[in-house]
């Protein structure tokens, strides 16, 4: 659906409006990729949720409910690996359900490892999915079974692409990772290989998220760098943005075989047209991937509360709203060494 096209409900404290909201599922995942669960730190010892703390499908589509009521009008499901989690597909089926005041469906989507696509693809499909991101982030098998650390076949995943074409997944994204130095010559041929084959191919700068990851700014490919890398191979022309507030930059090849995008996070903020909030697992609301703190709404669930209660409580969460953590990052006036913890990618989600 044409989010740009549905009226502003709520709008925060620099006038942008509430549009997206990111659901984690689960804060497990099977995958330790060292940009975002690195294994020392992920390892026996940490305490995930457990099943009490997590919203259940109930509890996730009544807020969902809410937020649609207010102007969201697209959701991301995402973890953690979110396919971890028993009967997802119920959960879809619950809110593809959902119509915004003027009567359309969401706009639901999903971002999956790909590691278990494979079998669930079609029973997705049938639940009323239609859109898909699996993260790759190396064709090359090796450096795939590394950049995952558990030594998982890139082949597996492939073959969750490919079972999710024949599901009728469109459009389906790829998003791949680029940490200089250690997958960045997978950067050719991730396009060699995924040219022309209808998926769309999006490669994401290293982020300074949580506090685990070890993040260095000269691990960052910028992606002008990686633009100009493949214009010099297969020409490219910039495409406009789809909708406002659209993280990728897109590009399309010259010789018409396809689309790529390009995430920014960290050489181009886009703070200023950030209509994102996201749900964390246990029901708490951050107003920005690198905020400290969330706003609990679970206990306000499941304290008997009505749906007016929560709408007004979200309404005053949302209208203080001020976060703009990559372009204070960017102008010098924020760093990630403040000494706070901040949330990790794999409890939020991206
Ligand atoms: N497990 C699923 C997956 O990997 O697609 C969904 C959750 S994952 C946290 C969502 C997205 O965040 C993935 O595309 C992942 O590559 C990306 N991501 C995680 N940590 C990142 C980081 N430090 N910088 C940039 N992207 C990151
Ligand atoms: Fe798991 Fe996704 Fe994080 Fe990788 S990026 S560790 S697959 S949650
Ligand atoms: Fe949105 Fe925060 Fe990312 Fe800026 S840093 S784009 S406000 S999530």
């Amino acid at each position: 659906m044409d989010c740009d096209a549905a009226p502003d409900r709520l709008t925060d404290s620099l006038g942008r409006a509430l549009r997206d909201l990111r659901i984690s599922v689960t804060d497990r995942c099977n995958f330790r990729c060292s940009y975002c669960m690195p294994k020392e730190v992920f390892d026996h010892r940490h305490a995930f949720l457990a099943h009490k703390e997590l919203l259940s499908f109930e509890e996730i589509t009544r807020l969902a409910r809410v937020f649609v009521a207010q102007g969201v009008c697209k959701i991301r499901l995402t973890g953690g690996e979110p396919l971890l989690r028993k009967d997802l597909e119920h959960l879809v089926r619950m809110l593809s359900a959902l119509r915004t005041p003027d009567c359309r469906a969401v706009d639901l989507t999903l971002t999956t490892n790909g590691s278990v696509l494979a079998k669930k693809a079609q029973a997705l499909r049938d639940a009323g999915l239609s859109r898909i991101a699996v993260s790759v982030d190396a064709i090359d098998d090796t450096v795939f079974r590394r950049m995952n650390d558990v030594d998982f076949p890139v082949a597996d995943v492939l073959e969750g692409i490919a079972a999710a074409q024949r599901a009728g997944f469109a459009p389906i994204k790829i998003n791949m990772v680029v940490k200089r130095g250690t997958n960045d010559h997978q950067i050719l041929p991730m396009v060699e290989h995924f040219r022309g084959s209808g998926v769309i191919l999006r490669f994401i700068e290293f982020m300074d998220v949580g506090s685990t990851n070890g993040w260095r700014m000269d691990e960052v490919l910028p992606s002008a760098d990686l633009i100009a890398l493949i214009n010099a191979r297969y020409p490219l022309e910039a495409l406009e943005p789809a909708a406002i507030g659209e993280t990728a930059q897109r590009w399309r090849y010259r010789d018409g075989a396809g689309e790529i995008g390009v995430i920014s996070s960290v050489t181009r903020a886009f703070c200023r047209d950030c209509t994102r909030l996201r749900l964390s697992t246990e029901g708490k609301v951050y107003l920005c991937l690198f905020a400290h703190q969330g706003h609990d709404l679970r206990t306000l669930l499941r304290s008997g509360c009505d749906d007016g209660h929560i709408a007004s409580t979200i309404a005053q969460i949302w209208s203080h709203r001020s976060d703009r953590y990559s372009e204070l990052r960017s102008s010098g006036q924020a760093s990630r060494d403040s000494g706070v913890r901040r949330i990790e990618m794999h409890y939020i989600g991206g």
